[in-house]
């Protein structure tokens, strides 16, 4: 379906990015994007993919709004205090750009319902709290072959990668050990969640769109107390147990693959 009247007006100054035009618009418009974890990071990332045009986002996260949550969340307020923080992020994307659909569901991600929701996207963005469900939406996007922006951090620490089953290092070949990072452990800042929450929303609209370079093998590595930015490259494990059996296509593209997956 082509682009509304009023949709032309609210994308027309990214679209006149050279390389974006109409033609990335639409494949924005035509995108699903599957966001884990909608808080200082989910909620963040998932407020610039509305804001950018994305056709659909599906929302998931467990659990009750705390007053703590306040000083990242950006989609919260202070009045939702108490109240299951996915449906408040839905309602306040909602308002920002009632042009796109929105999905919510208040649940973690769990073995039972990730294939489903992977399933139903075309790109899924990880900004879990834990490993345990960061490992299910790596395995599913193997699995599925969907592709997956990957954005963690610890205190001031902030990493992002992109993973194409096939075409990448997926996450277990980054951290065959995982980080013992403590969910309730390390302080952190808005503007730091909200840093990284922007690079993975533009990882994902990157890929989406054929904009740019996306971190194809590659980490970024930040240290935001010094900001300092690293690229480094990730080794692909080819006996990795959850992405050593998918085959190689080198020479296909993110786009090309997400093209094939889009309607
Ligand atoms: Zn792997």
């Amino acid at each position: 379906m082509p682009l509304s009247p009023t949709e032309l007006d609210r994308y027309r100054r990214q679209m006149q990015l050279p390389g974006f035009g109409e033609a990335a618009q639409l494949q924005l418009k035509n995108t699903t994007a599957l966001v884990t974890g909608v808080g200082g990071l989910g909620g963040t990332a998932a407020l610039y993919l509305a804001v950018a045009g994305v056709g659909k986002l599906i929302l998931v996260r467990g659990g009750d709004l705390i007053r703590d949550d306040l000083n990242r969340q950006v989609l919260m307020t202070d009045d939702w205090v108490g109240k299951p923080r996915v449906y408040k992020a839905q309602q306040t994307l909602a308002a920002l750009n009632p042009d796109i659909e929105i999905e919510a569901v208040c649940e973690y991600v769990s073995a039972d319902n990730i294939d489903e929701l992977v399933q139903a996207a075309d790109i899924a963005l990880d900004c879990a709290f834990d490993f345990k469900e960061r490992d299910l939406l790596n395995g599913a996007c193997v699995r599925h072959g969907k592709p997956m922006v990957e954005a963690a951090m610890n205190s001031m620490e902030a990493y992002l990668t992109t993973i194409i089953p096939g075409q990448t290092p997926c996450l277990t070949c980054l951290y065959p050990e995982k980080p013992n990072w403590d969910r309730w452990g390390f302080g952190v800042l808005g503007a730091v969640s909200g840093t990284l929450a922007c690079l993975a929303a533009l990882e994902a609209i990157k890929l989406i769109t054929g904009l740019g370079d996306p971190l194809l093998g590659q980490l970024l590595t930040m240290d935001l107390a010094r900001a300092e930015f690293t690229k480094l490259r990730t080794f692909h494990d080819h006996d990795c147990p959850v992405c050593g059996g998918i085959s190689h296509h080198p020479k296909k593209t993110a786009n090309r693959q997400l093209a094939t997956a889009a309607p």
